[in-house]
């Protein structure tokens, strides 16, 4: 007989999370990890015996001493596909998050960023193409900046909530419905860059999507359960696997890859640079914080000047943080929330109308991507400090960068130039925004 208040239930159909029973020794780390709401929704379902609720933010798998919880592995299956690829052209994309984590796995001091490894890596393997996905990062931002001044000129849907964390989105789906018409419509980074990997790379290198592997590899587990959603992908899966941080690591382990040895490369064209800004997205405050420098040249036509790029009141470890920016006559109050436990504090504020604000980054994992579920556990010992060296790593990427606004990345420019016109056109509509769903039915017990 489990004794489910000290660990938590894992369904046989979880797409990203998988739990081997016999190894849990009921430790009781998973559970104070896991949302209130989702653990509580979870018992009641092993009581009902109906489907366990999870949002797959992978929390419990990054805590859990003796791997009984861990995602679902997909990197024996990506293994076999670079041995025995074909004529199947294999492309990779680099989460932001990852390239200042992986390095732990191989004994590099934390923060460390393996960016130019990476590609030299996966390539010696057999990748064809291995692209970055601040690419995507970049995408989001030109989509949500605009989507975002369009709701502040016409007052209509605000806050908007940021869309690309896909725990948060099954969250709001789930939790709060009523604020869906307030979630951006823009895909994640990664779905972005998936279906332009799928449709309009695909053309240009004369490939049917089919005959593209597209792997993703990821800071985050709930990734594993967003590339299922159909809504996401415009081909028949745009992203065909994630491997997490820990995977890549796993996967370069057994092929022997000496990374210290490797000579370092550069990604691919045609996404060769990503923007300091989308960069960044891979920590809590990264994606306000691009967003605003964009939001800023598109409503007043001039770029922030160098040292005003930084927000600082939108950066650091703190669960809840709050900025008013000031974007000539308009005045944007705008919040940040990690940890879906500050959440629920922050929306009790909201509903009862104790605090307002136009704007509202979510993230499940607290301190964001780079403390995603999917990422090392090698210095879980001294976690806030990892996550702070790792944010650091992020932000002294953007600060070098010379380009550190997503609306000047010249391949970003380019796509636009060539095939989607501008933010928000019909083509940008059809392939770069989605939509999510009421998923409250999936409560049980009482509302
Ligand atoms: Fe994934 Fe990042 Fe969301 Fe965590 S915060 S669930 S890593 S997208």
């Amino acid at each position: 007989m489990r004794n489910y208040e000290v660990e938590v239930p894992v369904s046989e159909t979880n797409s990203a999370i998988m739990k081997e029973q016999e190894k849990c020794i009921s430790c009781g780390y998973c559970v104070n990890v896991c949302p209130p709401k989702v653990y509580e929704q979870q018992k009641i379902g092993i009581e009902n015996n109906s489907d366990i609720l999870c949002i797959s933010c992978g929390q419990c798998t990054n805590i859990c001493p003796v791997e009984a919880i861990k995602e679902r592995l997909s990197y024996k299956i990506v293994q076999r596909v670079l041995k025995n690829k074909e004529e199947k052209c294999v492309i990779f994309s680099i989460a932001p998050a990852v390239r200042v984590a992986l390095g732990e796995e191989f004994g590099f001091e934390v923060g460390t960023n393996l960016e130019h490894l990476i590609p030299s890596a996966l390539k010696s393997i057999g990748a064809d193409y291995v692209f970055d996905i601040t690419f995507g990062a970049d995408l989001t931002i030109m989509e949500e900046s605009k989507e975002f001044l369009n709701r502040l000129e016409s007052n209509e849907k605000l806050p908007q909530f940021t869309s690309c964390c896909p725990a948060w989105v099954k969250y709001a789906e789930v939790f709060y419905p009523e604020y869906l018409p307030n979630l951006s419509t823009t895909k994640s980074p990664i779905a972005m860059q998936s279906t332009i990997v799928k449709t309009l790379f695909a053309s240009k290198i004369k490939k049917m999507p089919e005959d593209i592997i597209h792997i993703v590899v990821a800071p985050c587990t709930a990734k594993k359960s967003e590339i299922q959603r159909k809504e996401l992908s415009i081909t028949k899966q745009d992203t065909d696997y994630v491997l997490t941080t820990r995977e890549l690591a796993a996967l370069f382990k057994e092929e022997n890859i000496d990374l210290r040895n490797l000579k370092p490369s550069k990604f691919d064209h045609p996404f060769p640079v990503g923007s300091g800004a989308g960069v960044i997205f891979g920590t809590s405050g990264g994606v306000s914080e691009a967003a605003m420098r964009t939001a800023y040249y598109f409503y007043t036509g001039v770029n922030l000047k160098k040292q005003e790029l930084n927000f600082q009141e939108l950066r650091g470890m703190n669960g809840i943080k709050e900025a008013t920016i000031t974007i000539k006559d308009k005045t944007v109050k705008v919040a940040i929330v990690s940890g879906l436990k500050n959440l629920d504090i922050l929306m009790e504020k909201i509903k009862s109308k104790e605090v307002s604000y136009d704007f509202i980054e979510v993230m499940a994992c607290p301190g964001g991507c780079i403390a995603g579920g999917g990422q090392p556990k090698s210095t879980l010992l001294n976690m806030q400090e990892t996550k702070k060296k790792r944010m650091e790593g992020l932000y002294q990427e953007d600060e070098k960068s010379h380009l550190r606004l997503c609306h000047q990345n010249p391949s970003i420019l380019k796509l636009y130039e060539k095939y989607l016109q501008y933010p928000g056109s019909p083509l940008a509509e059809e392939l770069l925004h989605t939509s999510c769903e009421d998923k409250s039915y999936l409560i049980e017990g009482e509302k």
